[in-house]
């Protein structure tokens, strides 16, 4: 079968990398495959959370799943931390990913820092346990932004060593030649990278401490328009060509999000703006973004008012995974040669 697993942290603010580079792809991938939605609750500890703050955002992520329509009845939206074999297969991971994999890292550099000694162990095995996020269902197909690229070669990596090292047990436990699929990722369309509207060289980032970088899901017009406008430029107008884009980051970031909240390819966007000044073309980005957030900004809203429905589409979605990571925990135990109550 083909199955879609993918998840979101809820780390803070959603912003509009993680629609563009992933939430809005969920909602296209729906009637092709069946879907697993997960707010990765367990990944968001590998940094300090406070515990209140915590519980409010995994509800807010979990609106802005449905807001963006996400359809928790076709499809599974749960979090993570409901469905305990997650946890189990990361462990199994943990003795199956090698120290120097882990070590090669970019996401772990960039967000221990200098103080690598004090970062958490869990944020050093975070990609264990994305890998058994997505493996616990065998998923095949993973949309996610560019960033996580080396995760999910990692999670390759861990599926091909695990199906090599018990290639024997898993023949003769009846699941032919491989256990699980090597997952791929779904890296596309014009935004798999937005950029910080700040710096054309940083992503668009939850936890980067100026909100002027990026531009929340939960953002009002005003808000939007003001960070549109200060948005970093250069000062020649728009090419009319893509290749014109090269070496203009700054450029390249804003029309490619303007191709993608419009639906359009960033070739056919400079056709229309080509030769503009910025300020015109600043003015038709407010104006698309404002009428493509506005309408789920306040749906997140309206679903984020009544928690007891968010936390029952949570527990409903969670009973729903548990039966089949429960089925892949069994399967892997007697891989492994584990015993376990028949
Ligand atoms: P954090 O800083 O806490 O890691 P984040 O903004 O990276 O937050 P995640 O929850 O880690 O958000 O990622 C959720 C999804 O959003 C992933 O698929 C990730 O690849 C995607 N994503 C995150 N930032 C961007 C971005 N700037 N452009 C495109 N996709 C992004
Ligand atoms: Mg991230």
């Amino acid at each position: 079968g083909q199955r879609v697993f993918s998840g979101v942290q809820p780390t803070g603010n959603l912003h509009l990398g993680n629609y563009l580079g992933a939430i809005q792809r969920f909602v296209g991938l729906q009637d092709q495959y069946e879907c697993i939605y997960c707010v990765v609750d367990m990944h968001a500890i590998t940094v300090p959370q406070k515990p209140q703050e915590l519980t409010r955002q995994i509800r807010e992520v979990t609106a802005a799943f449905l807001a963006c329509g996400v359809d928790p009845r076709r499809h599974i939206v749960f979090n993570q931390s409901q469905v305990s074999g997650h946890a189990e297969l990361a462990w199994v991971f943990n003795c199956v990913a090698r120290m120097g994999w882990l070590n090669r890292m970019t996401q772990f550099k960039e967000k221990a820092g200098k103080d690598r000694e004090n970062a958490s162990v869990g944020l050093f095995t975070y990609p264990d346990l994305m890998a058994a996020d997505i493996l616990v269902y065998r998923a095949t197909h993973v949309p996610v932004g560019e960033d996580q690229k080396q995760h999910m070669e990692l999670t390759r990596d861990i599926a091909q060593k695990f199906n090599n090292d018990f290639a024997e047990s898993i023949a003769r436990n009846g699941f032919g030649e491989t256990y699980f699929p090597l997952a791929e990722p779904l890296i596309q369309g014009p935004a798999r990278r937005v950029m910080s509207l700040r710096d054309g060289a940083k992503k668009m980032s939850k936890s980067d401490p100026s909100d002027y970088s990026r531009i929340n899901l939960s953002d009002g017009p005003d808000a939007i328009a003001q960070k549109v406008r200060k948005a970093k430029t250069d000062a020649e107008p728009l090419p009319s060509e893509e290749a014109g884009l090269a070496n203009r980051p700054e450029a390249d970031n804003l029309v490619g999000i303007y191709a993608a909240l419009s639906g359009r390819a960033k070739a056919d966007v400079l056709s229309e703006f080509g030769g503009s000044q910025f300020s015109i073309f600043k003015t038709a980005l407010v104006d698309l973004s404002v009428a493509h957030l506005g309408p789920i900004g306040s749906e997140m809203q309206r679903l984020v008012a009544d928690g007891h429905y968010i936390d029952s589409v949570l527990v409903d979605g969670a009973n729903r995974a548990r039966v089949l990571a429960d089925q892949t925990m069994r399967d892997v135990k007697d891989i492994l040669g584990f015993i376990r109550a028949r």
